[in-house]
C-alpha cells in the first residue's frame, strides 16, 4: 500500500504534530504558584476515596515495587521508584485528611508541598510512569500505584501542570474530536479510501447495527490498513456493523492527561453513538488505554451499567476463533512472540485470546521470559510516547523489551495495541533493530479462510 495514496495528514510535527517545548516543566494558564498549589491539593484531596486512603495507609516501605518498574530498573535512579512518584499526593493525604492530619499539620511532620516540588513531580507522574501497573502486581500490600498516578494526574491537570504535548493533544481531541487530526471528515475519507484500496465493503453511519466499531487515531493516521482489516473480519463474520462519524475515536487523551471532564466527554461520544445505533457490542480497537477508558471506566462516565457489551478487538478475535465462527488459514507458519499490552493484558486480564488467534494462524508462540501479567511495558504507554523530552528515558525502558524479544529468537513480533506498535516502530528506528511489530488484527484479516 503506497503512502502516496493516503489523503494528506493534518498532523504537522515530528510525531504527534505538537511543537517541542523549550522549558523543562510545562505550565498552562497564568496562575500564581500559590494558586497552583491550592488547586492541586484541593483536587488531590477530592480524589481520596476510601480505597485510595487505605492504600496511603498501607505502604510498608519494603521497596519491592522498585524492581518492577522499567524506569527505575534501567536507570537505578531512586526518584523513579514507584512509591516515590506519589509522594506529593501522599503528603496531601497525610496533611489534609489522614486520621492524624491535625497533629501532622500542627507539628509540620509532613511539610506543605511547594510549587517547585509540584513542577519537578510533573516528570515523575507523566514522563516516567506509563501507568502500566507492573508495580501493582508486585506490591505485597496490593497498592495500585498506577491508579494513584492516574488520580494524581487529575490534580496536576487542574493546576495546569501537564507536559505540553499531552495537554495540547488532549485539548485538540476535545475541540476537534481527535488528538491527531483524525476529524470526522478525515475519518470518513479514510474509510472510503481504504474501502476502495482494499476492495472491502464499508458500513458508515448506519442507523441500526449490532456492532459499533471504533478506531484509534494512531491507526487512522499511521496504520489505516487496520480500518480495512476490521471491516474484512466483521464482513467475514456476516455481522451487522457500522462505523459512525459521531463516535469513532476510541483514543482518550482526557484519561492520559488527567482531565476527568474531557475523559468523560470522549467516552460519552462513543456511548451515545452506540446507543443511537442500538449496538449490542462496542468494539474497541488495538489500543490499550482505550480499553481501560471504556471497559473499566465507561460505566462511571455513563452513571449506570452500559447497555451494550464492550470488547477489545483481540478478545473478540480470540473468542470468535475459539467458537469456530471466525475461520482462519494457517498462514503464519513461523515462530512468533506476542507483546502483551499492559492495559489489555495485565490491567484487563486478556491473556489467552491473542494466543488462541496466533495458534489458529499456525504460529508457534514463543513466550518472552516475562509475559502475560508480568510482561514489561514498551515504555510508551500512559501518554509517554507523546512527550518529546521523555524520549531518552523511554528508549532506556524499551531496552528490556528488546532484549526479551531477541531472547525468544522468534521470527515475528506481534502486538495488539497501536500505541505499543508506534512505540516499537519508533524504538526500532532509534536502535536500528531488525524486528518490526505486526498487528494481530491485520494478520488475522490477511488469513481469513475462504
Ligand atoms: S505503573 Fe509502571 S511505570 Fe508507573 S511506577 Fe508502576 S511500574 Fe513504573
Ligand atoms: S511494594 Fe508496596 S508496600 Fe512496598 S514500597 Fe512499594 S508500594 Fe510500598
Amino acid at each position: 500500500m503506497s503512502e502516496a495514496a493516503l489523503p494528506p495528514l493534518e498532523t504537522t510535527g515530528p510525531r504527534f504534530g505538537i511543537k517541542k517545548p523549550e522549558q523543562r516543566h510545562d505550565m498552562q494558564g497564568d496562575m500564581s504558584d500559590n494558586e497552583r498549589i491550592a488547586i492541586a491539593m484541593r483536587h488531590f484531596v477530592r480524589d481520596f476515596g476510601a480505597v485510595a486512603a487505605t492504600w496511603m495507609e498501607s505502604c510498608v516501605h519494603c521497596g519491592m515495587c522498585a524492581e518492577a518498574c522499567h524506569f527505575y530498573v534501567q536507570t537505578g535512579d531512586p526518584k523513579y521508584t514507584p512509591i516515590w512518584k506519589i509522594e506529593p499526593f501522599k503528603q496531601a493525604y497525610k496533611r489534609e485528611i489522614s486520621p492524624f492530619s491535625f497533629f501532622i499539620r500542627a507539628l509540620n511532620l509532613k511539610p506543605k508541598v511547594t510549587a517547585d516540588e509540584l513542577e519537578q513531580w510533573q516528570e515523575l507522574i507523566y514522563d516516567s510512569c506509563t501507568m502500566c501497573g507492573r508495580c501493582t502486581m508486585i506490591c505485597p500490600m496490593g497498592i495500585d500505584i498506577a491508579a494513584l498516578v492516574g488520580l494524581a494526574r487529575h490534580g496536576m491537570n487542574k493546576a495546569g501542570l501537564v507536559p505540553h504535548e499531552l495537554w495540547a493533544a488532549a485539548q485538540r481531541a476535545e475541540q476537534e474530536g481527535s488528538p491527531l487530526g483524525a476529524t470526522a471528515k478525515v475519518f470518513q475519507e479514510r474509510v472510503e479510501w481504504m474501502g476502495d484500496e482494499a476492495e472491502v465493503e464499508m458500513h458508515m453511519n448506519l442507523d441500526e447495527a449490532d456492532v459499533l466499531v471504533t478506531m484509534s487515531s494512531i491507526e487512522i493516521q499511521k496504520y489505516p490498513q487496520s480500518i480495512a482489516a476490521v471491516a474484512k473480519v466483521l464482513n467475514h463474520l456476516g455481522m451487522r456493523w457500522t462505523f459512525r462519524s459521531d463516535g469513532y475515536e476510541a483514543t482518550n487523551f482526557g484519561l492520559l492527561s488527567g482531565n476527568a471532564d474531557w475523559q468523560k466527554d470522549m467516552s460519552m461520544k462513543l456511548i451515545d453513538a452506540a446507543i443511537r445505533c442500538k449496538a449490542k457490542l462496542l468494539l474497541l480497537p488495538e489500543c490499550g488505554h482505550a480499553y481501560s477508558a471504556m471497559r473499566w471506566a465507561g460505566a462511571n462516565a455513563y452513571g449506570k451499567p452500559l447497555p451494550f457489551k464492550v470488547r477489545h478487538i483481540s478478545e473478540f478475535l480470540g473468542e470468535h476463533i475459539a467458537d469456530g465462527s471466525l475461520r482462519v488459514k494457517k498462514g503464519l507458519d513461523t515462530t512468533v512472540t506476542f507483546h502483551d499490552p499492559c492495559q489489555v493484558a495485565r490491567r484487563g486480564g486478556v491473556f489467552d485470546p491473542p494466543r488462541v488467534a496466533l495458534e489458529a494462524l499456525g504460529a508457534e508462540v514463543r513466550e518472552m521470559k516475562d509475559n502475560r501479567g508480568m510482561s514489561w511495558c514498551c515504555g510508551g504507554g500512559g501518554g509517554v510516547i507523546s512527550i518529546h523530552r521523555a524520549d531518552e528515558l523511554r528508549y532506556k525502558a524499551f531496552e528490556i523489551k528488546m532484549r526479551q524479544v531477541d531472547e525468544t529468537r522468534a521470527e515475528k513480533l506481534v502486538v495488539s495495541c497501536a500505541n505499543c506498535r508506534l512505540s516499537f516502530d519508533d524504538s526500532q528506528k532509534h536502535f536500528h533493530w531488525d524486528k518490526t511489530a505486526q498487528s494481530l488484527l491485520e494478520l488475522v484479516a490477511d488469513n481469513l479462510a475462504d
